[in-house]
Order: C-alpha cells, then sequence, then structure tokens
C-alpha cells in the first residue's frame, strides 16, 4: 500500500465504501477520473438523496397541507418528518424553530428583513467579520439603508484566526446584532462562536451564525452553541440545491413579522385584514420545496448511517496531508492555517492567476475553485485578487490529494 492509500484506511472509516455512494464520483472529466475538490461551494450527492428524489416524484408527490387525499397526506407527512429530522441533527428545542427557506442566503435576508426592520434602528449597531461572505454582508448593507443602522467589522489575523480580545472591543452597548460565520469558507477558520455568543449576549445583542460550512464540518447543537439564529444551505450537506434552514428561537420567531404573504403562512384572511399562521409556517409563504425538502432529510439519514466522528476525523487527516504538502510545492502560500481549521485549503501560487491554475488543473479532471469565493473584502484584508480553493468532503482521498500536487507541477509547467 503506498503511503496516500495507507493514510486512508481509519479502522472505523472506509472512504472507498463511502465514494461507491456518490455516483458521479466515478465519471471521468477530459478523458481522466474526476477529482472533486470543491465540496465547499456545493457537496456531490450520495444515491440514497438522488433516489429518495427520484421516488419522490415517481410515486409519492402532491403537493403539502392542502389536500384531504393520501397523496396530499403522504407528502405532507415526508415534508414534516424532514423538519423533523433537522431539527434532531442541529438539536433545536423544537420542530416549530425549524424553517424551510431556499437557501442560506435566503435565511439571512429573511432574517434581515423581518427582525431586522422590526428590532433595529437608526445608530444601531451589527457587527460582523472580516471573513464573511458577501451573503453575510449585503442584507446587513440594505438594512443600513433602510434603518441608518452601523455596520461595525471585526479583524481577522493573517492566519485567518480571530482574536477574541480584538472582537471584544468592537462590541458595545449599542450593538443589537452579531453576525457571523461559524466556519470560513475561504479559510476554512472555526471561529469562537461559544465566546462570540457570550460577548454578544452580555452587550444584550443577539447572534446570527451563518453555518454554511458549520453544519458540514462541525457538530452543530444550536442550544449549545448559544446563538440565537444558525443557518445553513442543504446543497453543501450532500443534499439538494433550493432548499436551506433558518433556525431560530422560537420567542424570535414569534415575534417576526412574516417575510413573504400568500398561501400556507395565514390563519385567516379577509380583504380588510389577515393573521398569520404561526412559526414556522408564517414563514413558508406559498407552495414549499417539497422533494427538496425530503431530499434534505434523505441526506441527513445519509450522515447519521456514517460513522460522523471518523469521517470528521479523516477530513481532518485529507486536510493535514494536504497542507503538509501544498506547503512543499514551490512558490505555493497557504491561505488560511488558524489552529483547529475546517478542510477547506485556500493558496496562492507564485507567477499563477488562480483562475488559470484552476483551468489547468481541469484539464486533469480536477475541479478546484478560483475567484474571490464571495468574499470580497476578506480578499482586500488578505492583499490577494482572488485565491485558489481545495476543499474536501467525507469522500475525499489522500490519492486525490497526490493528484491536486501533480497537477499544481504540471501547471507549474505550463504557466511559468
Ligand atoms: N455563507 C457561507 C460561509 C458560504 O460558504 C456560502 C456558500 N458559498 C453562503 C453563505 C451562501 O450559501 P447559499 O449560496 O447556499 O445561499
Amino acid at each position: 500500500m503506498n503511503k496516500a492509500a495507507a493514510l486512508n484506511t481509519k479502522p472505523t472509516y472506509d472512504v472507498m465504501k463511502v465514494r461507491a455512494d456518490f455516483p458521479i464520483l466515478a465519471r471521468q472529466v477530459h478523458g481522466k477520473p474526476l477529482v472533486y475538490l470543491d465540496s465547499a461551494a456545493s457537496a456531490q450527492k450520495p444515491r440514497q438523496v438522488i433516489e429518495t428524489i427520484s421516488r419522490v416524484y415517481t410515486s409519492e408527490y402532491a403537493n403539502v397541507h392542502r389536500g384531504a387525499y393520501f397523496l396530499s397526506e403522504h407528502a405532507t407527512a415526508a415534508y414534516e418528518a424532514a423538519r423533523e429530522k433537522v431539527q434532531a441533527f442541529v438539536n433545536a428545542a423544537s420542530v416549530k424553530e425549524i424553517v424551510f427557506t431556499k437557501g442560506a442566503t435566503e435565511a439571512i435576508n429573511l432574517v434581515a428583513a423581518t427582525w431586522g426592520r422590526k428590532f433595529i434602528k437608526a445608530g444601531d449597531e451589527i457587527v460582523l467579520t472580516a471573513v464573511e461572505h458577501h451573503s453575510n454582508i449585503v442584507p446587513w448593507q440594505l438594512l443600513r439603508e433602510a434603518t441608518g443602522c452601523v455596520l461595525k467589522i471585526a479583524p481577522v489575523r493573517l492566519d485567518g484566526s480571530i482574536d477574541i480580545a480584538e472582537f471584544a472591543k468592537i462590541i458595545g452597548p449599542k450593538t443589537k446584532l452579531v453576525a457571523v460565520a461559524h466556519v470560513s469558507n475561504v479559510l476554512g477558520t472555526v471561529l469562537p462562536v461559544r465566546e462570540i455568543a457570550e460577548l454578544a449576549h452580555a452587550a444584550g445583542a443577539k447572534l446570527l451564525l451563518d453555518g454554511c460550512q458549520g453544519i458540514v464540518h462541525e457538530f452543530v447543537d444550536v442550544q449549545d452553541l448559544g446563538c440565537d439564529f444558525y443557518v445553513f444551505s442543504s446543497h453543501k450537506l450532500y443534499g439538494p440545491t433550493g432548499i436551506g434552514v433558518l433556525w431560530a428561537r422560537l420567542e424570535l420567531l414569534e415575534a417576526m413579522p412574516p417575510y413573504q404573504g400568500g398561501g400556507d403562512m395565514i390563519d385567516t384572511v379577509t380583504f380588510a385584514k389577515t393573521t398569520w399562521a404561526p412559526p414556522p409556517a408564517k414563514f413558508e409563504a406559498g407552495t414549499p420545496p417539497i422533494a427538496e425538502a425530503i431530499g434534505l432529510g434523505a441526506a441527513i439519514d445519509y450522515l447519521n448511517s456514517l460513522d460522523r466522528v471518523a469521517a470528521a476525523a479523516h477530513e481532518k487527516d485529507v486536510l493535514r496531508y494536504a497542507m503538509s504538502s501544498l506547503a512543499q510545492v514551490p512558490g505555493v502560500r497557504l491561505i488560511g492555517t488558524a489552529p483547529g481549521k475546517a478542510s477547506v485549503q485556500s493558496f496562492v501560487m507564485e507567477g499563477a492567476h488562480p483562475h488559470d491554475l484552476a483551468t489547468v488543473l481541469d484539464r486533469s479532471g480536477i475541479s478546484v475553485r478560483a475567484g474571490h469565493h464571495c468574499a470580497q473584502p476578506l480578499m482586500e484584508i488578505l492583499g490577494v485578487t482572488a485565491t485558489t480553493r481545495a476543499s474536501f468532503g467525507i469522500y475525499t482521498t489522500m490519492q486525490e490529494v497526490d493528484a491536486l500536487i501533480a497537477g499544481l507541477h504540471k501547471a507549474q509547467q505550463v504557466l511559468l
């Protein structure tokens, strides 16, 4: 067994068995085996999820919450069962706290447009960090335009870590909301969210966690994290696109006005006055993404069928192997090396633009992300216009890291 193959073998985790569940991983790209290293942008889907969605449309589909007939009742039960799976997955206190959205982006916009419009006033402060994704910046800028509130930005150290003492200085009596990534999609940094929760709450502010990457790489217990809002997208969690989750404490959801008006979110409607359904229906106007929600439930079932502790340990091993291998490639500089980070690795290579690098790697079947990763302010702080990013999932092998390294050596011959 070569070094890379030996590193894949953990007593309780068989990465090749996991890979066999993901049909797309068997395909070729440009005549080469696919090496998919862009799971942080979107993860591939296991057969169990694909088959569930196919089964829903083949034999179980109808609209939910409406029909008093077998198929509609069946679809409603499956849709609501998916909500219960999400509740258990994040350890929410009540299933009423799980709102389905079309993704994390919509979930943050929902909080900004409802809770934000009601509770944020001119001069109030919202604290973000320098590592945020545009999805956790722009909705707050829109809120700033509407209310006259102020955005304050907590700094990031050059290794990608957050200095909690510096963070504390930004929070003050005017802070009403702290909205930060659980895990950075560019740097892989796991933010010190428990300490941030304490600081936010001591100031009387609420804490929103953008859990897009956190839900994938960490074991999320929303009650233990101490946050007030947690959002994520299914498609990064091996589930379908078009569905995401807003978790919020029930009293917050109860106090928030609706986001959109329409069917399903009402109690009674007259032309004179409408009353709202209780949460979560209040925030789910119109026909929801039914098969997508059920598909997310299947993704959660799938993850629960694995040894998740072993899977997480495998991902960390892949990350460590990738970091040490990348560091040995001449001219490569790692971006994001904070202790305890998640399995997302950005880097730059001297003399090669990240886009050119990604294009050359693609010719060898290797999919990596190149660009600003929807974090332009962070790029500016890091002094780069773009990075190349390799991100790893439950199916990534050490051989794929070797393929990336070989691809980089080849790219140096082509590009330099
Ligand atoms: N926040 C982070 C940290 C992300 O990584 C992403 C996806 N790249 C988003 C927000 C936005 O997620 P979506 O596009 O699924 O709404």
